[in-house]
């Protein structure tokens, strides 16, 4: 869905189809050649990784696995509170495997801190984050994010698999939603 077809909704692109395609294969590369003769297993956060894995996996020129969860963090309204329930867990026993975890957006990062350190003690050999956007207030948890896409403000974005109430994952750029949707 494009930026024509959600009116005022939108208030401001933050990333076009086409910076997020240029983006999406910097990002590729470089998880390519980081992981060179090893193994790989990326691990997508449902719902909002889905486009971002679907692009990155396409823009990579070796063999993955995907795997995916699906978490809750407590909390009410917009802010998580850190305390994670999983919805869906992984598939496959993670045991010595090279996780590379792939998330929409870093905004608190309490929500990757702990996925990160429930995939540790689980026995992954290794586990990395990539997330397509991160806010300033990620700057307070220290979550180490090995990937980002785009820094961007603190304001509350859509698109490209971010959702507001379920709506707006299909847009095919990343926008501010407007304050007049949630107000
Ligand atoms: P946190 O890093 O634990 O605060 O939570 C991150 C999660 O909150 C992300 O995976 C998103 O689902 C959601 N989130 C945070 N900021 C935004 C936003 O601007 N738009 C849509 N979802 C957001
Ligand atoms: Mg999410």
């Amino acid at each position: 869905m494009d930026l024509s077809s959600v009116g005022t909704d939108v208030e401001r692109v933050i990333a076009t189809e086409e910076q997020l395609r240029t983006k999406i294969a910097e990002l590729a590369a470089q998880v390519d050649k980081d992981y060179k003769d090893r193994d790989l297993l990326l691990v997508g956060v449902l719902k909002g990784a889905i486009m971002a894995m679907a692009d990155l996996t396409r823009a990579m020129q070796r063999h993955v696995e995907m795997d995916w969860m699906a978490v809750s963090s407590y909390g009410s309204g917009t802010k998580s509170s850190g305390v994670v329930r999983i919805l869906k867990d992984l598939d496959r026993d993670i045991t010595g495997r090279n996780i590379l975890i792939v998330e929409d957006i870093v905004d608190s990062g309490l929500t990757l801190s702990w996925l990160r350190a429930n995939l540790l003690t689980r026995g992954a050999a290794s586990v990395e984050i990539l997330a397509i956007l991160r806010k300033p207030e990620a700057a307070k948890v220290d979550v180490p994010v090995k990937y980002v896409g785009f820094e961007i403000p603190s304001d509350f974005v859509v698109g490209y698999g971010l959702d507001f109430d379920e709506k707006y994952r299909n847009l095919s750029f990343i926008g501010v939603l407007a304050k007049h949707m949630y107000s």
